[in-house]
């Protein structure tokens, strides 16, 4: 018996006749009889097996296709979210440089070779001059200038006597006790 054939017998002879599966009618060459063929259980199975197959097919490349997308969908997020974290870190890396935001640097970054301080700024208002210029040395900073200003209206009241009333580091007035800097900074003391 051959693929895709059904073996069926004649109603009206008795014969053994084999058609094809697909044939609605069997037609018997002993009898010339005509007769409609109800699809059998076997070929149904087959029909249902094949139409479970295209539908497991279908769904599995409905998924892949699915899965296809979200992937790209989580690439693209994953590609966003790096640039964007690379601009952020270029846009703190130019920040920490700064000036303005040095501080936050001084919390951060490695400090070899750098000096802290362990005064702040307003601290050294009132001191004599040799006494910040000791301290200053002291820290080891090596490039310190000192610059006298006439102060009028604070001699009258203190006196004149060499009293500090502002250091600078590199410009600097308002650095506080722990920020770091260069051993060759230029320290400027002003005095009255
Ligand atoms: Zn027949």
């Amino acid at each position: 018996m051959q693929v895709g054939t059904i073996l069926m017998k004649c109603k009206s002879c008795g014969a053994s006749l084999e058609i094809n599966d697909e044939k609605q009618i069997m037609f018997c060459p002993y009898c010339g009889s005509k007769e409609f063929i109800e699809e059998s259980d076997s070929v149904k199975q087959q029909r249902i097996k094949s139409d479970a197959y295209k539908t497991v097919e279908i769904g599995k490349q409905y998924f892949e296709n699915e899965k296809n997308k979200r992937e790209y969908s989580f690439r693209m997020t994953k590609f966003k979210a790096a640039t964007i974290g690379i601009i952020v870190a270029i846009v703190v890396c130019v920040g920490l440089f700064c000036h303005p935001i040095r501080r936050f640097s001084n919390a951060f970054l490695p400090h070899k070779g750098k000096i802290q301080v362990t005064v702040s700024g307003i601290s050294c208002d009132g001191k004599t001059l040799e006494a910040a210029e000791t301290e200053f040395r002291a820290m080891g900073f090596s490039n310190i200038t000192t610059s006298h200003q006439p102060f009028p209206l604070a001699t009258l009241v203190r006196g004149e006597g060499e009293s500090v009333f502002e250091v600078s580091i590199d410009g600097d007035s308002g650095f506080i006790k722990g920020d770091w800097f260069d051993p060759d900074a230029v320290v400027v003391i002003s005095y009255y």
